[in-house]
């Protein structure tokens, strides 16, 4: 556990990744913020020079390419030592667009390494050389919440042809990627066999395709994407025909861990500022600091932080233990998002208005961290996931069982 200081509570990191954590920190400190200080409030990206520079010492640090296979050039690294990257790499104004800075991504979503060798070749590689940037749709109209029952796109085998139809929602920077991961409903079951869904790999210029930007409450829009008998070339099947679904189900829940990190990140950055403020503002009668009501919002976030980290890192190491880590994975997603939106939001408290002024980073982090409790699976689909498993596996106890 770190206190933000850099000392450690509970959960005692190896010397190696404590060593990675700090190289991480010094990186945001010392080449991240001073370029991010140039840039407007809202903004996602830095110049492209700045990203070239930024990229270059990250990969000499051997902080990107980190779910990429080794022989596609790529610098596997143990979920743990991802999880400890997303939480530093996210204490930035940009939150949690660092790694999207573009300095640590490869940009192709995991599940393009189940692609064929020419998928691979053709959308992978470029991605990992900061060449193409990719987007993911699963979400549609219908809900995102239960994609298996609620994906209505479908896709039609005409010739060497699939025909795509159907609408996409939400879907993060689709316009002006490179290419995109689309799910599409391949057959509709019945007589208790579920629909069907096959992934596949859509270009931008392909015909039938339509993107409308959607502006939501964080700085970076998703998009509504309209696929009107768009034809995708059979070879652009990602994966067996109707196993789209778990395809997509092993990518979103290896990212949650380190998706819940990099909240926890962006909070204790939170609470870091705010305590050097309550330390230094005058009220009446002694600083903020001296108040009770200040010290039990400190009090309580960094109880709930802590309390964060160590499930984000006890999922990451059984995780790397080889044992399911889907039910982890959502209690992190859970409890990471709406620990940070909380202890975010008592940092604004204490700063006052300066606390929602576009001079601090903290209404951004406010606004980001608001959406994070939708995207990836609202909290009350995970709490569905973890009461399931829960009640799946226990049997009453010792005076009920
Ligand atoms: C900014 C942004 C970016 C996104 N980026 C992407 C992307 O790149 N790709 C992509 O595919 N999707 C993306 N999404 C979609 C996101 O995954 C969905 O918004 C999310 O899964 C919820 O789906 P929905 O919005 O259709 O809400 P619905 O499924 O309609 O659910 C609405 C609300 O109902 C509640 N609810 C739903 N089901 C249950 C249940 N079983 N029990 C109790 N309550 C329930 C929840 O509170 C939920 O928030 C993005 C969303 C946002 C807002």
């Amino acid at each position: 556990m770190t206190d933000g200081q850099g000392n450690h509570y509970g959960f005692q990191l190896p010397d190696e990744l404590i060593l990675l954590r700090d190289q991480v920190r010094r990186f945001m400190r010392e080449e991240v913020k001073p370029i991010e200080d140039g840039l407007p409030h809202d903004a996602t990206v830095c110049a492209p020079e700045d990203r070239a520079r930024l990229r270059a010492i990250a990969e000499e640090m051997g902080l990107t390419r980190l779910t990429v296979p080794e022989e596609y050039g790529g610098n596997p690294v143990s979920a743990l030592a991802r999880t400890i990257i997303a939480e530093e790499s996210a204490k930035c104004r940009l939150g949690g667009y660092n790694p999207a800075l573009g300095a640590f991504g490869g940009g192709a979503p995991n599940i393009i390494w189940r692609g064929t060798p020419a998928q691979i070749e053709k959308y992978g590689i470029p991605c990992v050389q900061g060449r193409k940037r990719a987007f993911v749709a699963i979400t549609e109209p219908t809900g995102g919440s239960d994609p298996r029952n609620n994906i209505t796109t479908r896709a039609e085998k005409r010739g060497d042809v699939w025909v795509l139809n159907g609408r996409k929602m939400w879907i993060t920077a689709a316009k002006g990627a490179d290419y995109g991961i689309v799910f599409a409903r391949t057959s509709d079951g019945g007589d208790g066999v579920p629909p069907q869904h096959t992934a596949f790999i859509v270009e931008p210029d392909f015909p039938g395709i339509e993107f409308h930007e959607i502006e939501v409450i964080r700085a970076l829009s998703p998009y509504e994407i309209v696929l009107d008998n768009c034809e995708v070339p059979a070879e652009n099947v990602l994966g067996e025909v109707g196993h789209g679904f778990g395809v997509a189900q092993t990518w979103l829940v290896d990212g949650r861990i380190p998706y819940a990190a990099g909240c926890i990140g962006i909070a204790q950055e939170a609470l870091d500022m705010a305590c050097g403020w309550v330390k230094q503002r005058p009220t009446r009668g002694g600083m903020l600091a001296d108040r009770q009501a200040i010290q039990w919002m400190i009090a309580d976030s960094e109880v709930e932080l802590r309390a964060a980290r160590m499930l984000v890192y006890d999922a990451a190491n059984k995780v790397d233990a080889g044992q399911p880590g889907k039910v982890d994975a959502s209690i992190c997603k859970l409890y990471g998002t709406e620990t940070a939106g909380r202890v975010v939001d008592r940092a604004i408290q204490m700063f006052g208005g300066m606390g929602v002024a576009k001079e601090m980073p903290l209404e951004r982090w406010y606004r980001e961290l608001r959406v994070k409790r939708i995207g990836e699976g609202p909290s009350e689909v995970h709490r569905m996931v973890i009461a399931r498993d829960k009640l799946r596996n226990t049997d009453g106890g010792m005076y009920f069982g």
